[in-house]
């Protein structure tokens, strides 16, 4: 890791179609085919009932905003400050971390939607503010 290129996502054998998706423009996660459990990070199992099949499904990219961070000091050359990182909880109900774009006001349960960011070939989840109507 070096200079301003940014950090490649660590793609596994559990995370390639999650990637290979998101190359697409698809947000997906995996859907447990024993208790239909979503499961995002991909896993090699179920995290309710251990089960190991599965089947990849498409979630909406809307959500609302459970936490964020505002950075202003620099830890990766790649990252100018200032920038925000937030929390997601999607409509689907699993969890997301992604970069903020758009900028606006963030607050506690403010919706938003995905966007995929193209970084040195890599789609970044990053969410914007999504505001009434929109
Ligand atoms: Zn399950």
């Amino acid at each position: 890791m070096t200079g301003r290129t940014w950090p490649a996502p660590v793609v596994g054998a559990d995370t390639a179609p999650f990637w290979e998706h998101a190359r697409a423009g698809e947000l997906r996660a995996q859907r447990c085919t024993d208790c239909g459990a979503l499961r995002l990070p991909p896993g090699p199992v179920c995290p309710a009932c251990f089960a190991p099949g599965h089947e990849w499904v498409a979630l909406s990219g809307r959500g609302e905003v459970q936490s964020w961070v505002e950075y202003h000091r620099q830890y990766h050359p790649a990252f100018p400050v200032p920038y925000t990182v937030v929390l997601v909880e999607l409509a689907e109900g699993p969890r997301i971390e992604g970069l903020l774009a758009g900028g606006g006001t963030v607050t506690w349960r403010a919706p938003v939607r995905l966007v995929w960011q193209e970084r040195e070939g890599h789609p970044i989840p990053t969410f914007e503010l999504a505001g009434a109507g929109s």
